[in-house]
């Protein structure tokens, strides 16, 4: 390929696929590479929700909250057809998080994101309204709503309309190195194939730093701490169409979700990793899940009801906390000094936060290439 890309961007997870849509509607000759086939990753292995994050406003992350409880009002409207809303309930345990505390959080959560379609919270009689599901001792619950998605498709109609809007899109190739010059970049792939751009974006997700240690070979200025979550299914526990939120001893929530109309989704954990590759749940992990399923459902489960599971890794950015309150945001890392071609490392986000972090990016880049700004928020009224 002779030609000079404007922008060229590692993985093909969300992220990169998102980045890709938006630059190539706004005009630009975008590329994208990933190393095996999109959205076979991280953004495949998720909880396959699009939230708010109801549990993140203990840790006061009230704009991101916010800002995904906006991002989900979108995404319902342009992927309406890969998602449902779907309500949660909060079994009520008088020895964990009190009554007020739920409230309060709800109510949040109900007006933190304005104007919502996606029904408001409601407090609910167990027993009356879903019966013989928990155990005896759970009489109140706390319902809200959230949306389900296939996050598979997720990417793939990102990238089907990047294709149409004349992005491209390379799989099964893997970028092994990256030469920065003054105002291009070589992109060097594992079949030898040279690519140019302008502007190089590391958006690899869980490799973010494999990238730039070994690819790049710039020293990463951030340090990510890299975190299991595994889920297992099993046939159907119930019947509705409603999914549990469940309270855990060491505060930590574990969903519980109907999936493809006869099973149950069961997760997640989180469990430190050195590596992203190939991620797999553990017995541990098996054990924690089932247990919270236990405590509180009528149905037992035991290893033997496990058909199926996987495990997903979150590349959070490092700040010495526990990980349930490590930041789920996302951060951009513009790395230029007026002299070479600009890189843009983008750290952590969700699925949720997406589309949102795409629009940033190419405002970001709006100051090293000329961005159609007529078309500033193009994405979010355009459907998939
Ligand atoms: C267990 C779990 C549950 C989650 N649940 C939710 C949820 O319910 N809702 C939500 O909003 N978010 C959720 N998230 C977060 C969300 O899944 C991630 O934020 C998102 O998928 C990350 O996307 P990504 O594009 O950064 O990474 P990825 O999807 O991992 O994409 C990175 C890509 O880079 C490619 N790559 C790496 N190296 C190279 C190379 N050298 N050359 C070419 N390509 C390369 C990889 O193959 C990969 O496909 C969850 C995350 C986890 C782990």
């Amino acid at each position: 390929m002779n030609e000079t890309f404007d922008i060229l961007i590692i993985g093909g997870g969300i992220n990169g696929a998102g980045i890709v849509r938006d630059a190539s509607g706004r005009n630009l000759k975008a590329c994208l590479v990933e190393k095996n086939t999109v959205g076979s990753a991280t953004s495949s292995w998720s909880t396959k929700l699009i939230h708010g994050g109801l549990r993140y406003l203990e840790n006061y992350e009230f704009r991101l909250v916010r800002d995904s409880l906006k991002e989900r009002e979108v995404i319902k409207r342009i992927a309406s057809d890969i998602t449902t809303p779907l309500p949660f309930i909060i079994p009520y345990q008088k020895s964990l998080r009190p009554k007020w505390l739920i409230k309060l959080g709800l109510f949040l959560y109900d007006n933190l994101g304005g104007k919502m379609t996606i029904p408001k919270s409601s407090t609910i009689n167990i027993k009356k309204e879903i019966p013989n599901i928990l155990k005896d001792q759970y009489n109140t619950g706390f319902q809200y709503y959230d949306l389900q998605i296939d996050d598979k498709k997720l990417v793939e109609l990102n990238i089907q309309d990047a294709e149409k809007r004349g992005a491209t899109i390379i799989e099964n190739r893997k970028v092994i190195k990256a030469k920065r010059n003054q105002n291009v970049w070589d992109i060097i792939l594992d079949d030898n194939t040279v690519l140019k751009t302008k502007i190089l974006i590391n958006a690899a997700g869980p490799w973010i730093n494999d990238i730039l240690n070994n690819v790049i070979k710039l020293e990463s200025k951030k340090s990510i701490r890299l975190v299991k979550g595994s889920h297992i299914i099993t046939k159907s526990l119930y019947k509705q169409k409603r999914a549990f939120t469940l309270q855990n001893e060491d505060n930590r929530i574990i969903f519980v979700i109907p999936y493809k109309d006869e099973y149950s989704l069961i997760g997640t954990t989180e469990t430190e990793v050195c590596s992203p590759e190939n991620p797999k749940i553990d017995d541990s992990e098996i054990d924690y899940l089932i247990n919270s399923v236990n405590k509180y459902f009528f149905k037992q489960i035991s290893k033997d009801s496990v058909l199926s599971s996987y495990s997903g890794i979150r590349p959070l950015i490092e700040d010495f906390k526990e990980a349930s309150k490590v930041t789920r945001d996302y951060i951009f890392d513009l790395n230029e000094d007026g002299s070479q071609a600009p890189l843009l490392n983008i750290y952590g986000g969700k699925l949720t936060t997406y589309r949102k972090l795409a629009e940033n990016v190419l405002f970001t880049l709006n100051r090293y290439i000329s961005v159609d700004n007529n078309k500033s928020s193009w994405t979010a009224d355009h459907k998939l």
